[in-house]
């Protein structure tokens, strides 16, 4: 079966085999240089430099680095400001209001792209506001935003800014030079790890300044404690040990840049593909990420129809989210899936269509 989900995503062999590895007790030397390497590597992605940034690594899923992040890194007498246009951002607002994290949310439809002037006098309109989060790509409709607009935006208002980065670290550009203090992303999309590991990039100075307001997911007693060749409860050590050989294989096919040229090209095998059939992308390219990408269900067709016979072909696509359920579907190209496949699954569309 080949997952087109947004991830967890079909495994390589390497990766699928590196989960056979020798038990490890998490207390031990062999762990740590597990966790060293995992954490040099995260930051060596986009070449960032160890004095300035650190990778935190915690056992969850992507939600969990991302509670971290926002827990963690609004000081006490902090405020942010939720740029929303779909479901993550609407999380990342859940999240807020459980820590009681003073917040103020600048919504926009699912179908909008972030509305720079609106946030900007967001921005101006509350001098409280000390930090930003924003999602870089907002899986729900497969929208790439504009994260090097918004951080400009911060840098002019003095905001610092968190960002989701789940489905597209290790795959899109990410431009840390600006205001960005952490992004949060996870083993299982586009590094294409297994679940049970996430990671929060963060700026060492703004941990300094992190609060304590969740016990498990704290961040800086995580960075201390990783940095101490240490960990604070028991890490899923599988995954950690597909992490490592996930990111092994991700520098050697080339790093984020490789990543992003492979899931481009993928990206349009399936949209000139679905276009000759006659099915629509949501977006242009332009707007869209190369790790998901979304298209109208065609007329006459429901997703189930679709997605069961799919399956039976050995693909596995996803529905819209919410509201979208019954207007779109989802491709991802994210996970070792080659051009032969995407080949395969637009004749099982084709198939399908045609019947
Ligand atoms: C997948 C995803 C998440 C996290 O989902 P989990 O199920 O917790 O891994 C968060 N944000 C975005 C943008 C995502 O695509």
């Amino acid at each position: 079966m080949l997952l087109l989900n947004p991830g967890p995503v079909t495994l390589s062999e390497r990766v699928r085999q590196s989960l056979l590895q020798t038990d490890l007790c998490h207390r031990e030397s062999e762990f740590f240089d597990l966790q060293d390497e995992a954490r040099a590597r995260l930051i060596d992605i986009y070449g960032l430099d160890p004095s300035v940034w650190t990778a935190v690594l915690m056992t969850g899923s992507g939600t969990a680095a991302l509670e971290s992040m926002i827990a963690g890194l609004v000081p006490a007498q902090g405020k942010l400001l939720i740029v929303q246009n779909g479901v993550y951002g609407e999380r990342i607002a859940q999240i807020a209001t459980q820590y009681q994290i003073p917040h103020t949310v600048v919504k926009h439809e699912w179908m909008e792209a972030p509305d720079l002037a609106r946030i900007d006098a967001a921005l101006a309109a509350d001098p409280a506001i000390t930090h930003l989060a924003v999602i870089h790509h907002e899986t729900t409709t497969g929208r790439l935003n504009d994260l090097p607009a918004i951080d400009r935006l911060c840098q002019a208002r003095g905001v610092r800014l968190l960002a989701d980065t789940v489905s597209s670290f290790g795959a899109e550009a990410i431009d840390f030079g600006g205001h960005i203090d952490a992004v949060a992303a996870t083993a299982n999309k586009c590094l294409h790890g297994v679940p049970g590991a996430a990671f929060v990039i963060v700026r060492r100075a703004a941990l300094a300044n992190a609060v304590s307001r969740t016990y498990y997911l704290d961040i800086a007693r995580y960075a201390r404690q990783q940095d101490q060749r240490n960990t604070p409860f028991t890490p899923s050590v599988h995954a950690f040990y597909a992490l490592v050989e996930a990111l092994r294989e991700h520098q050697d096919e080339g790093g984020w840049q490789a990543r992003h040229q492979r899931y481009a090209a993928l990206a349009e095998e399936v949209r000139t593909g679905l276009a000759a059939l006659g099915i629509e992308a949501l977006w242009p390219a332009a707007q869209s990420s190369v790790v998901l990408r979304a298209y109208k269900l065609p007329a006459g067709v429901t997703y189930e129809q679709l997605h069961d016979g799919l399956k039976a072909r050995g693909f596995i696509i996803y529905a819209g989210q919410g509201g979208l359920s019954s207007q779109l579907f989802r491709i991802s190209t994210m996970g070792a899936l080659t051009a032969a496949d995407m080949h395969r699954l637009i004749a099982g569309f084709r198939e399908l269509l045609h019947r």
